[in-house]
């Protein structure tokens, strides 16, 4: 059942809300940025106000938790530790964030996830494959804050990750070597191509 607008704009009482159809729309799904493939929305072709329907909406609240509990592949290879059997969860970050992963604001959101389940005791594997963009400032957010922390000694043993390029694997340490020595200076940084490995605190 597709959405229906086509009524005319409450905003400016001139346009007609027209049933839209747009890629890649950026929403927040309780309060963390998610990306739903193909949104539909009204916009007003006269003023651009934007409204939505309820039905769309719910649609898209589906999406994200079907992928929130999808993109999780406990995997029983494990091995012990002192006895105790480790599992390890295997994040998919292309279904989490997306092909493209380019904003801080998706990083972050990849943080939330990562924390959560060190907290829980996890070992986890970041995979990478299908991602076809990467930049600095998502890795510098999913990742700064986790080995800023104090307690971040033990996160070599439980954090891992696999399908990156040769480059990314590079920037993906640099992240790292950032974060870890917070004072390191002489960072080259590249504003321009999104791939800046600045610091923002
Ligand atoms: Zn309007």
């Amino acid at each position: 059942m597709q959405p229906r607008f086509e009524y005319p704009c409450l905003e400016c009482g001139r346009g007609t809300m027209r049933t839209t159809r747009v890629p890649h729309y950026q929403t927040k799904i309780n309060g963390i940025p998610f990306v739903v493939d193909e949104a539909v929305i009204g916009v007003c072709d006269q003023c651009g106000a934007i409204d939505f329907d309820p039905q769309e909406t719910k649609r898209w609240e589906a999406l994200f938790h079907r992928r929130c509990c999808s993109f999780l592949l406990p995997v029983p290879s494990l091995g012990s530790r002192a006895g105790k059997e480790v599992t390890v969860h295997t994040i998919l970050v292309a279904d989490l964030a997306g092909r493209h992963c380019l904003l801080s604001e998706e990083g972050e959101a990849l943080c939330q996830v990562i924390s959560r389940l060190l907290e829980q005791g996890n070992t986890i594997l970041l995979d990478f494959s299908g991602v076809e963009t990467l930049t600095a400032m998502f890795l510098n957010a999913a990742l700064g804050p986790l080995y800023r922390r104090c307690d971040a000694s033990g996160l070599d043993a439980r954090l891992h990750w696999s399908g990156l390029d040769p480059q990314d694997a590079r920037i993906l340490e640099i992240v790292i070597e950032n974060a870890r020595a917070p004072f390191a200076t002489a960072v080259p940084t590249s504003t321009q191509s999104g791939r800046g490995l600045s610091r923002e605190e």
